[in-house]
């Protein structure tokens, strides 16, 4: 064959920038290397450099030659991110209509986004010294500890490391003290302080926890679900609490380890539920990696490489873990599938649970859905016998479920927002040596503050709504924008001093129980109360050892804690979701009662579960308690039928903020008639209508809402739309976006 003068090689590539498209770069002959998608590449864009993801190789542009600019260099010798992860962010681009630079960008640990050497390097942690004394080398140690008195620095450094459980690395310490390497060193020379690496893997040297022996319906489940263990299959395990989901999925991922493939375990909040983390590695005799946002970006990045380069069999993340590479991964489970905080919500607002569906079924693999409460769109799949199911109405440990009972507020006289008959209750159970658990789903001391004699309230300047009062600090919250201002002892209207806390938060709930049950312990979990590492932990372990005889807590408390002592639990705020504007408000607040209840009577002690309501005769109330969430579930399935809200028709939300209110407007009226160009077949639009809360951080907000029995016409339409909206001029001014699936409207 004749030689062909070698052809120009050029490289479409995703560049971390907000538009619907890649650009081309050539690649000069000197860099005559293999290319493959997912290598990453820095490139002039603009007049920056920026790092981009070879998405393929091609042999001619639209760009003329002339114009194609060189790529700077090609950073990685192999792909860093695999075949399967590529198409699946190509697919997830086209699908929430996001532009693929930004995709790529989120789907890479944040290591990799700046540094051009991939090369994973372990942060080094400074820790108190772990060491076994002898009696003398005690003694010289206990001296030389009483002596850092003369050397302040010193002394305030070793505090702040003995405060922690597994020491802090120089970013945190940086954050927390000036100044600290010199004291830090001489800490160390003292043999008082260390420092080591945490390692990426995590691995049990001897799991000495032994599978229980599972009862029928665990055993079907697995059964039911190793059958089909290589082929592609999405498995509900709809299970009650403490029914023995996680001995399903530790069963299932016992199998798949001995069949030499890697498992992705996907769960809502890492830190909330260490019990579950340190259940696997108690079990499975494998190497571990844990992925979650509270790791520094070094950290992560050890943990990313590792499942990607097969090392670490056992992957347990958070939302974003779903975009780990992982050569032989078999199976995916999904943890409390039904809660919100897969779905990203801001920027690239993807939902994990339904990309991990896809990702399972372009490899060919199982995956398992784990819920007491499916979401109303798992329910409606195993409806229309898209999914499988598998049922666990059991408790493992055969104890029946808590009785349910509802507590008329009407007329009754209540204490800081608590009924007299649920004071009494909580009585009884603590004399009987029960735990309480109380649930408000507010921080703070109060919502608001308000002027006794003109009706001011404590607003927020930039957004439509109150500032919550927290007591403690003596300060108003903004819980919707972050601001913060000293609470005011006068009305800034009338400047009476008579100014009230209105309503109940959980440190209002707190003070008053600590007051009126005094020889109990009440600790309050929220996201207040933990802020400090380790306060949870903390916490939890106080709650769990009996010390704390009261809990009182928001959602934190609902999610997977087990405390074998609570007796009794109280549901202090239902009829906001009775009334929310929120469409997915009552799925919610039934999802919330059932999740808590579950948290009574896991032991030796039968449960009992209190809810509070003005509305005791509410449908959704009465369908809940009378008949369970399965049958709560499928009325309002009909529900959102009847109001065409999905899963029964598909939404897509275009929302767009300014801080000009014209604009915001402006640019949604346009966005109108564009779309009014073309037909509109099948399609429903709505608005542009102010946002729930229209003014939220100084931003005036709006939203269209479009409508669809037919995906693919919607998506065919958005995919359109979205890049003709860029061209807007009115675009300039604001902030917009797109958003597939909104878990909410607000
Ligand atoms: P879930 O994840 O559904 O809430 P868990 O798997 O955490 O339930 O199980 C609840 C409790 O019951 C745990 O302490 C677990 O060890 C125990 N358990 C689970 N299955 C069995 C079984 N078959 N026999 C005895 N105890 C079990
Ligand atoms: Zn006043
Ligand atoms: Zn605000």
């Amino acid at each position: 064959m004749p030689q062909e003068s070698p052809k120009q090689r050029i490289v479409k590539v995703a560049v971390p920038c907000p538009l619907y498209k890649t650009f081309d770069y050539s690649l000069p002959p000197a860099k005559n290397q293999p290319i493959v998608a997912g290598m990453r590449v820095r490139v002039p864009f603009g007049r920056q450099k920026l790092i981009g993801i070879i998405i393929e190789e091609v042999f001619t542009s639209d760009v003329p030659a002339n114009k194609l600019k060189p790529v700077i260099s090609v950073l990685d010798k192999d792909n860093l991110l695999s075949a399967d992860i590529l198409k699946l962010l190509l697919w997830a681009a086209r699908y929430y209509v996001h532009p693929l630079g930004e995709v790529m960008q989120t789907a890479l640990p944040v290591y990799l986004r700046n540094s051009d050497d991939a090369t994973p390097v372990l942060t080094e942690y400074w820790r108190v010294k772990k060491q076994r004394l002898s009696v003398a080398e005690k003694q010289t140690h206990d001296e030389t500890l009483a002596s850092l008195k003369r050397a302040p620095k010193q002394l305030q450094l070793y505090q702040i490391l003995h405060n922690t459980e597994d020491g802090l690395d120089a970013e945190a310490l940086n954050s927390l003290t000036e100044n600290w390497r010199a004291p830090a060193r001489v800490l160390q020379e003292k043999q008082l302080v260390e420092t080591y690496v945490k390692p990426a893997l995590l691995q049990q040297d001897n799991c000495n926890s032994a599978a229980p022996a599972l009862n029928d319906e665990q055993t079907s489940a697995i059964n039911a679900i190793e059958t089909h263990q290589h082929q592609h299959a999405v498995h509900v395990v709809n299970g009650i609490t403490g029914s023995g989901k996680t001995e399903v999925y530790l069963a299932l991922c016992q199998s798949a380890l001995s069949d030499d493939k890697q498992i992705l375990i996907m769960v809502p909040e890492i830190g909330l539920t260490p019990q579950l983390t340190e259940r696997f590695l108690d079990r499975l005799n494998t190497s571990v990696v844990i992925l979650h946002s509270a790791m520094n970006d070094r950290q992560r990045y050890a943990a990313w490489h590792a499942a990607a380069n097969g090392q670490a069999r056992l992957i347990i993340g958070t939302r974003s873990s779903i975009f780990t590479p992982m050569p032989e991964i078999g199976l995916i489970i999904i943890d409390e599938e039904h809660d919100g905080s897969y779905k990203q919500q801001d920027g690239f607002r993807y939902n994990a649970r339904d990309l991990a569906i896809l990702r399972a079924k372009n490899k060919g693999i199982p995956v398992v859905l784990g819920s007491a409460t499916p979401s109303l769109e798992t329910l409606n799949n195993i409806n229309e016998q898209r999914y499988h199911v598998h049922y666990l109405k059991q408790r493992a440990n055969r104890k029946p479920l808590p009785k349910i009972e509802l507590v008329n507020l009407c007329s009754q006289k209540l204490h800081e927002g608590l009924a007299e008959t649920l004071l009494q209750k909580i009585r009884q159970h603590l004399d009987q040596q029960g735990q309480v658990l109380l649930f408000i789903n507010r921080r703070g001391f109060a919502p608001l503050l308000m002027c006794h004699d003109c009706g001011w309230t404590t607003n927020c300047l930039r957004c439509d709504a109150h500032m919550t009062f927290h007591k403690r600090r003596n300060q108003l919250h903004c819980h919707h924008c972050g601001s913060q201002r000293p609470a005011p002892d006068h009305c800034d209207e009338c400047g009476s001093s008579e100014v009230v806390a209105i309503g109940v938060g959980t440190e209002r709930i707190e003070h008053f129980l600590q007051e009126r049950f005094s020889d109990t312990s009440v600790s309050r979990i929220d996201r207040d109360t933990t802020r400090n590492k380790g306060s949870l932990q903390d916490k939890l372990e106080k709650a769990h050892s009996g010390e704390s005889g009261i809990l009182v807590g928001t959602q934190m408390l609902a999610k997977g804690h087990d405390f074998p002592n609570i007796t009794l639990v109280c549901v202090l705020d239902t009829d906001q979701a009775l009334f929310s504007a929120d469409f997915r408000a009552s799925e919610h607040l039934a999802q919330l009662i059932t999740q808590v209840s579950g948290r009574a009577g896991r032991a030796e002690k039968p449960g009992e579960v209190l809810i509070q309501t003005h509305h005791p005769d509410h449908p959704l109330l009465q369908t809940l308690l009378h008949h369970g969430y399965q049958a709560f579930a499928q009325t309002a399935l009909h529900e959102r039928q009847a109001a065409g809200l999905p899963p029964a028709r598909h939404l897509v939300l275009l929302r767009c903020e300014s801080v000009e209110v014209n604009a915001a407007q402006n640019f949604l009226q346009q966005a109108v008639e564009k779309a009014r160009q073309v037909s509109l077949d099948d399609i429903d639009l709505f608005g542009p209508i102010p946002a729930p809360m229209e003014r939220r951080a100084g931003r005036y907000r709006y939203q269209v809402m479009l409508q669809s029995k037919q995906r693919k016409a919607l998506h065919r339409f958005i995919s359109w739309w979205a890049p003709q909206l860029q061209q807007l001029v009115s675009a300039r001014k604001v902030r917009w976006s797109i958003d597939v699936d909104p878990y909410d409207t607000f």
